[in-house]
């Protein structure tokens, strides 16, 4: 089916968040991890590219961005979505701009939107200021980030230095007055050669006069939320038929198994939460991994019977993190980890498990890699922001989901397959 949106994500949760807004709708979503290598084919009406390059030198985001747009221009897309952090993430010389305006080059637009708020999540936008929860975002955990610390929270004065057209804002009590009042304003700052405009929202009904008043920009650039009503503008718009290539479950095993290479506390209780269901369970030790590699847990799989939906994991508290951290260095430990859960998949998957539960976002993404996945098409959520995916890995069809640390509520990893199971 031709493509209607395109959006480009600066890494892959992002990605994943977005489409899972986006597939809320019921319409077909294909989220495709890096840029695909072949000319398109057998599209969605609303492709997701996922890069890597929110922390990226300058140039090279900016060419990764123009060679993503070239792509989803060639799979049909008439309007494009440039997706970046919620709390606008970027370094001073920072990417978010730059990449904007190479883009509204390439479409040949004067002017853009700047949208990172997502309410849901405590991210929102008054009088140009992002605020995390109650706390602007300078004042928030985000200023202490290692590679990304925000140290302003005024999204003018942050996007100003990375563009050269000026940069303007819609406020708040021009966004409560309704679609039109922002259109108008949006064209008022046009015509003052305002190419950069801030829009704030507080609340998720902003969302909605936004999306409506900036529905026939070909280029939005926000955080997720603000695309989430944009599938049914454009069913409204005629751009998308209503009946657009509702999304099926495939016919899927009911080998399952659950790998989780996250630490953060919340996987930690839903760790926890699935072993007191009585879930067979092998918990890694990356000491045992370093010396002895993954063969124990590897053999352990293979007695396993998958449809009892088997966890292995190295969730660990921070002390024992610590610890093995100290003593194998903190890349190593990480990787050594990520291996293991990687050659776990891909036995598990030989074994006959179609159903993948995978916490943590650097996991994910060594775990996908390993199953040779770099297209998902996008189902519906567990929970916000973490969508049930199907792929195909060694021609088998998969289904997988992919959690970030904090993500979910503690009984997550059953819930996840109670979700899928009733589909
Ligand atoms: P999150 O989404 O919670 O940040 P990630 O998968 O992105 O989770 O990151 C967790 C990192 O910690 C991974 O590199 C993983 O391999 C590593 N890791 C997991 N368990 C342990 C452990 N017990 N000791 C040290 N490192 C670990």
């Amino acid at each position: 089916m031709t493509t209607v949106m395109g959006c480009i994500a600066d890494d892959f949760t992002g990605a994943t968040d977005l489409a899972g807004l986006l597939a809320r709708s019921g319409v077909q979503v294909s989220l495709r991890i890096g840029i695909p290598e072949e000319a398109p084919s057998d599209t969605a009406p609303f492709e997701v590219i996922a890069l890597k390059s929110r922390t990226a030198p300058v140039a090279q985001a900016v060419d990764e961005a123009r060679v993503a747009l070239t792509w989803l221009k060639a799979a049909g897309a008439s309007r494009f979505f440039w997706k970046y952090c919620s709390t606008f993430d970027s370094t001073p010389d920072g990417n978010i701009g730059p990449v904007a305006e190479a883009l509204m080059a390439d479409l040949g637009v004067d002017q853009t939107i700047y949208c990172p708020a997502f309410p849901e999540n405590g991210r929102s936008i008054f009088m140009g200021n992002l605020f995390v929860g109650e706390q602007p975002l300078a004042e928030s955990p985000m200023k202490n980030h290692p590679l990304t610390p925000m140290l302003d929270s005024n999204l003018l004065r942050l996007l100003q230095p990375q563009v050269r057209q000026p940069v303007g804002l819609a406020n708040r009590l021009v966004v409560a007055q309704g679609p039109e009042v922002l259109r108008a304003r949006l064209a008022d700052l046009a015509a003052k050669g305002v190419a950069h405009v801030v829009v704030d929202a507080v609340a998720n009904d902003d969302l909605y006069v936004i999306a409506e008043a900036a529905r026939d920009m070909r280029l939005m650039t926000g955080g997720s939320a603000v695309a989430m009503p944009l599938p049914r503008l454009f069913i409204d718009d005629g751009l998308l038929a209503a009946d657009a290539a509702k999304f099926e479950k495939p016919a899927l095993s009911p080998g399952t198994i659950v790998l989780s290479g996250s630490c953060s506390a919340m996987t930690r209780a839903q760790v926890a939460n699935y072993l007191d269901t009585g879930a067979p369970a092998y918990r890694l030790d990356p000491m045992d991994l370093a010396n002895d590699g993954p063969e124990a847990a590897l053999s352990w799989l293979e007695g396993q019977d998958l449809r009892k939906a088997p966890i292995v994991y190295a969730t660990a508290e921070p002390a024992s993190v610590k610890v093995a951290q100290a003593k194998l260095g903190v890349v190593r430990a990480g990787e050594i980890v990520e291996e293991a859960l990687s050659a776990l998949a891909v036995a598990a998957r030989d074994q006959g498990a179609a159903r993948f539960v995978v916490a943590g976002g650097e996991t994910s993404g060594a775990v996908t890699k390993a199953l040779g996945v770099d297209r998902l098409n996008v189902g519906p959520e567990i929970a916000p922001g973490v969508p049930w995916c199907f792929a195909t890995s060694s021609n088998r069809q998969i289904a997988i989901t992919l959690k970030s640390g904090n993500f979910g509520q503690e009984g997550f990893f059953v819930e996840a397959q109670r979700i899928l199971e009733a589909l």
